[in-house]
């Protein structure tokens, strides 16, 4: 017998909300799967196209932190020299007469965007030393080709002093 007159008949009262929370909890780790399931073929997407950058930062930890092997240090310098001339996601840059710097979308510092006129155009100007000024002055005004022309630059310096440190030992 129930003391003090309670009442067992219908449900308890705790138990629809135990079922709803039953039911929220199974729902909670399906979005959350899901969820990681996008960022994961988003992220992979980001690290496609930003790769050089990534090892930049893992070539500072190499040199400062870590200490890596100089045959190492070498190949993910090159790596990142040839990410930032060949693959970066820059501007094209290229000069042109009416709209100045040609703003479409370019791979790599050196390659250009997809307008015939424009392609391989820094590479054929760096061929000409006369026009490294406007190369520069191409590539370095906006942030995305800053960004790989540093870090092309770091590139450059970071594998010629892993292949002197190579050399000297
Ligand atoms: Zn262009």
């Amino acid at each position: 017998m129930p003391p003090n007159g309670w009442v067992l008949s219908g449900p308890h009262p705790l138990v629809p909300q135990i079922t709803q929370r039953r039911c929220y909890d199974t729902r909670v780790p399906v979005d959350v799967l899901r969820g990681v399931v996008m960022m994961k073929a988003a992220t992979k997407k980001r690290l496609a196209r930003y790769w050089g950058y990534i090892l930049v930062i893992i070539l500072y930890f190499g040199w400062f932190e870590i200490h890596l092997d100089p045959v190492v240090l070498v190949s993910m310098s090159s790596l990142v020299v040839v990410y930032c001339l060949f693959q970066a996601p820059v501007p094209c840059c290229a000069l042109t007469r009416r709209y100045g710097y040609c703003r479409n979308n370019a791979i790599g510092l050196l390659r250009g965007c997809h307008l015939e006129a424009h392609k391989w155009q820094n590479l054929r100007l760096l061929v000409k030393q006369q026009a490294w000024a406007q190369v520069g002055r191409g590539v370095f005004h906006s942030v995305s080709g800053n960004a790989a022309a540093l870090s092309a630059l770091a590139g450059i310096v970071s594998a010629s002093a892993a292949a002197i440190t190579l050399v000297a030992h």
